[in-house]
């Protein structure tokens, strides 16, 4: 395994959780943790320590964001987060001016860095980074719908009582409100979705509906969520680190639109390798172009 550190910036619920599953899947050389709380991530990384027994990282430590600049791998989860109720957008004001100014302060960054972002609303943090980071844009992407994917997947699998790997279907669109299924291509073992006999189109609008809002209601019962994105930070870590070339629906630019939002993209150690052509209905069709066209309203409506 070649040396991999990781900065990650932002010691809050997502960065340390993410921290935490990095260190237990073994494929992390060295952790760099940065946040504007010096106390906070002081504890963070105390607490954290206490794994290293148990790891190959061989150290976790407090960084500057000049430093967290030269790391292989920088992950953005610093930011406000959604208070019950809240949508991701309404946190575009506060994180914008905190991704943009971190952004300044790691200059210069790592010419072979990948800068993956996870702050909220994710889609236009993602653009902001790609505005500010001197990186190629297949460099710089966000988690988009990945999470949301393995929620539909999960859902779906539950509903026909087969494993969640037995399952393809992808959430495609905004990490948001606009995000939809592309049901007219999702699989399970190669028998397309919309033929399996199990499921109505009154379960599959179901099964969409409580995709949209799970973060919703996990936030309403606990406040936040992190354990989801932080299993899926790693992953999407594994695959670059391993130059897996594993497919995972992740905000990427969109030449078309002028914004970043999901599709299938391939991931490997220089980054998106490529996106895949995905093919929608009619319908699924109009629905990414209305979820491009909402992300662009709120883009054109803050920098107004
Ligand atoms: P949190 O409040 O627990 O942590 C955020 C951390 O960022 C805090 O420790 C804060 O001190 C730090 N911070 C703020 N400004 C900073 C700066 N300028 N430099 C360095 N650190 C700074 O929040 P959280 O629950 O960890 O969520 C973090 C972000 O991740 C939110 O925007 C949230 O919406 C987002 N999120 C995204 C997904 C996803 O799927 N993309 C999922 C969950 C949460």
């Amino acid at each position: 395994m070649k040396h991999t550190k990781i900065a990650i910036i932002g010691a809050g619920r997502v960065g340390t959780t993410t921290a935490y599953a990095l260190m237990l899947k073994n494929i992390v050389g060295e952790i760099l943790l940065v946040d504007i709380d010096p106390q906070r991530c002081k504890g963070e990384i105390f607490d954290l320590a206490d794994t290293l027994s148990f790891s190959t990282a061989s150290n976790i430590h407090e960084a500057t964001l000049t430093q967290a600049g030269q790391a292989d791998i920088i992950i953005l989860t610093a930011g406000i987060a959604q208070k019950p109720g809240q949508s991701r957008t309404e946190l575009l004001n506060t994180n914008h001016a905190i991704i943009t100014d971190i952004m300044r302060d790691m200059q210069p960054i790592n010419k072979n860095a990948i800068l993956l972002m996870v702050t909220n609303p994710v889609d236009l943090m993602t653009l902001c980074a790609q505005e500010h980071a001197g990186l190629p844009r297949n460099q710089v992407f966000g988690s988009g719908t990945f999470l949301d994917s393995t929620r539909l997947q999960l859902a779906i699998a539950n509903s026909v009582g087969v494993a969640e790997e037995s399952v393809q279907a992808y959430i495609l669109g905004e990490h948001g409100d606009s995000q939809f299924p592309a049901w007219s291509s999702a699989q399970i073992s190669g028998i397309p979705l919309l033929k399996f006999p199990d499921l109505t189109e009154a379960d599959l609008l179901k099964i969409a509906h409580q995709t949209k809002n799970k973060a919703y209601d996990i936030i309403r019962c606990k406040g936040s969520t992190f354990f989801g994105i932080a299993t899926c930070i790693a992953a999407l870590c594994e695959s670059i680190i391993f130059n897996q070339k594993k497919v995972f629906t992740l905000s990427v630019f969109n030449q078309e639109f002028g914004v970043c939002l999901s599709v299938p993209a391939v991931l490997g150690e220089r980054g998106i390798e490529k996106t895949l052509p995905l093919p929608l209905s009619v319908e699924e069709q109009k629905q990414f172009t209305a979820s491009a066209q909402a992300l662009r309203r709120s883009k054109e409506s803050f920098d107004q």
